[in-house]
């Protein structure tokens, strides 16, 4: 099984690599941006400048600076506003590119939050679903990133993802 799920904190994990719910500036927000950001310190911040921000639905990487996590690739989610397909194709680019910058590093591990589910508002069961689907898609026909982490840090979201997995098992 190359998914797997978890209830915690992203920012703990000692992995290859995790993914921030950024905001486009970078410079780091509140929920899991604000947690990254504190935990990997200030360089971090100090390098996101480098980047020159990122828009809705592309990703870009970072090292882990203070974090367990040697790498952070950070992508902005969409704002759950117009229930449009624009935002659903923005959320599945969201894993897709975050997916696609781990298989040309050949990380063997990506941890995801939950991608817009916070601030941004998107429906918790919408975006698991698209979560999931993305990231089972993209590892069928990919040799890398070797596993997926989905880290939950609610239980309904948590609920959510071991309904899905149930549901592949049947
Ligand atoms: P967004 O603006 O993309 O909605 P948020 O950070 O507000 O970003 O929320 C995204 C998800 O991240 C939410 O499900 C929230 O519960 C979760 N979250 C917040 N802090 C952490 C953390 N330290 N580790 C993992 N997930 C977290």
């Amino acid at each position: 099984m190359r998914i797997e799920l978890l209830l915690g904190d992203i920012t703990d994990l000692d992995v290859d690599c995790i993914v921030n719910a950024a905001r486009p500036s970078l410079m780091g927000g509140g929920g899991v941006d604000g947690a990254i950001h504190k935990k990997a310190g200030n360089e971090l911040a100090e390098f996101c400048k480098s980047l020159g921000g990122c828009k809705v639905g592309e990703a870009k990487l970072s090292s882990g600076f203070n974090l367990k996590s040697k790498n952070i690739i950070h992508t902005v989610g969409p704002r759950y506003l117009f229930k449009k397909q624009k935002e659903e194709d923005d959320l599945a680019s969201c894993y897709y590119q975050s997916l696609l910058i781990a298989k040309e590093r050949k990380f063997y591990t990506l941890v995801f939050p939950n991608i817009s589910t916070g601030a941004y508002g998107y429906p918790k069961d919408l975006a698991s679903k698209i979560a999931f689907n993305t990231t089972s898609k993209f590892l069928l026909e990919n040799d890398f990133p070797r596993k997926v982490i989905f880290c939950c840090f609610d239980t309904e979201n948590m609920e959510l993802y071991l309904e899905i997995f149930k549901s592949q098992l049947l």
